[in-house]
């Protein structure tokens, strides 16, 4: 079942053609991961689907609803930062649940989530701390936790690893890929990072800038590229 589909998608930044009438469909609860080389569009094009940018031309299905006029919040998705700037201030509660008081919901629904969200996580133990009390780990599944607690049809992700070191990259590419499979969420993630797209990818969308080059699972991109953009990007060296 679709969960997103872009439909003929066009967008240029003044005379700058960045997306040209592309169409793409992110089934329900596929991990799905934009790859390709800085400046290809694959920011541009999840900021479209989060409502972050307009759309030029063409449509955005989420969840078989019309979005692409509606603001942000009306979309059912959640996007989870590179920087994910946490309020120093506020406890991990504090901050997974400011999103939500914002519009106004039932403080009770909001401790429900918060918890729902912890034990997801695994960090009920740490909902007291404060951002300076925790690991760069921790302060990344706490960013992670402000998108579950909104209780998204999909999550979206921009190159959510880019800022740890190698070490805590790996250890949280797994988690993401765990995640994923207890919440059965759908996930559109950017990278331009091979092995975060062949190791997370249910299928790979290979972006070389206006278009999609490739779609397909990360064995047929990786076997089977259908181009010489996409053999040296991520094909096989044979
Ligand atoms: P990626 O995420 O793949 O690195 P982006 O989607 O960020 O690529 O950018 C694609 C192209 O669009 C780049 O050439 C970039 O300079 C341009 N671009 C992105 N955002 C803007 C903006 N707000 N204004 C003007 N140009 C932009
Ligand atoms: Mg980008």
């Amino acid at each position: 079942m679709a969960d997103i589909e872009l439909a003929n998608v066009s967008k240029s930044f003044g005379s700058v053609k960045v997306i040209e009438d592309l169409s793409l469909v992110v089934n329900s609860e596929e991990f799905v991961v934009f790859l390709g080389p800085s400046g290809s569009g694959k920011s541009t094009l999840l900021r479209m689907i989060a409502g972050l940018e307009t759309i030029d031309s063409g449509t955005l299905t989420i969840g078989g609803k019309r979005c692409e006029h509606l603001a942000p919040g009306q979309r059912g998705v959640a996007m989870v930062f590179q920087n994910y700037a946490l309020y120093p201030h506020m406890t991990v509660r504090g901050n997974m649940a400011f999103g939500l008081h914002n519009v106004g919901m039932a403080s009770s629904e909001i401790e429900r989530r918060v918890k729902d969200a912890a034990r997801i996580l695994e960090m009920e133990e740490l909902l007291d701390r404060r951002p300076a009390q925790l690991s760069g780990g921790q302060r990344q599944r706490v960013a992670i936790g402000r998108a579950i607690v909104k209780e998204p049809k999909a999550f979206l992700f921009d190159e959510p690893l880019s800022n740890l070191d190698a070490a805590l990259r790996v250890r949280t590419r797994v988690e993401l890929a765990e995640l994923h499979q207890r919440m059965k969420a759908t996930m559109v993630y950017v990278t331009h990072d091979q092995t975060e797209a062949m190791t997370l990818a249910d299928r790979i969308v290979v972006l070389n800038g206006r278009q999609i080059e490739q779609i397909g699972t990360p064995m047929e991109v990786y076997l089977r590229p259908s181009s010489r953009f996409v053999a040296g990007f991520v094909g096989s060296p044979g």
